[in-house]
């Protein structure tokens, strides 16, 4: 276990430096991209150097998964962000807002809802992203690129605040294209965030504007 440890450590370092390195190049100051370490199906022995080694903000894709595993970390840690990135149904909206200070996958009106509804209750509002089908893919989350204006008015009305837009391009093709297009929709809403990037392909985009990258294997390994 302690050269698992070892290994976290120096994934987290590298991918620092790969941040720093890719920031430089696009002329972006050091902090423009924050570093979301994706934490999901790793354990809290597996997380724990990180926060250790300084790492505040983890990403995690399933409600119960995390509210299993964070609690204790973040009674360890306070300071602690958790970012929900996976895909949220209507009836965990409660749960998630709850736990996450942080929402990247808000896709459609009757989630909006929810969310807004969670949000009332419990007198708690985690930014959220606008999550975009940016290839147009059938199998994917994340609304149409067209549906973009009506959903963040629904936002707006639901008191459920969108600070940016979120994307997974499409696999195996070259990224910076969805990457270059989800800033230019972020532009045009006037939303200054832009959560995009995984570890294939995190440093593109850093290049093109992203200020939250999710990365996951660079920094953990494989999952198995
Ligand atoms: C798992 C996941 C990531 C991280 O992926 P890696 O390739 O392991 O870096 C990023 N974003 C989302 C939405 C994910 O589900």
């Amino acid at each position: 276990m302690a050269e698992a440890k070892q290994e976290n450590r120096q994934g987290l370092h590298e991918v620092q430096e790969r941040i720093a390195a890719a920031a430089h190049i696009a002329g972006r100051g050091l902090d423009a991209a924050k570093l979301i370490a994706v934490s999901k199906t790793r354990s809290a022995e597996d997380i724990r150097p990180l926060l250790l080694d300084g790492q505040r903000i983890f990403g995690e894709n399933r409600v119960q998964e995390a509210a299993d595993k964070w609690p204790a970390l973040t009674s360890e840690f306070p300071d602690a962000q958790l970012h929900l990135i996976g895909q949220l149904q209507s009836n965990k909206a409660k749960d998630a807002v709850a736990l996450f200070d942080f929402i990247h996958s808000v896709d459609r009106r009757s989630l909006i809802k929810a969310l807004g509804k969670a949000m009332k209750e419990a007198k708690r509002k985690p930014p959220c992203f606008l999550q975009v089908n940016i290839g147009a893919e059938a199998q994917k989350g994340g609304c149409d690129i067209a549906d973009i204006p009506k959903l963040l008015k629904a936002a707006d009305e639901q008191g459920v605040p969108i600070i940016g837009l979120m994307c997974l391009p499409p696999a195996e093709v070259e990224p910076a294209p969805y990457f270059a297009l989800l800033n230019e929709l972020a532009q045009r809403e006037g939303l200054s965030e832009l959560s995009m990037g995984m570890s294939a392909d995190f440093e593109t985009a850093v290049k093109l504007g992203a200020t939250y990258i999710r990365v996951g294997t660079a920094l953990f390994g494989p999952r198995s």
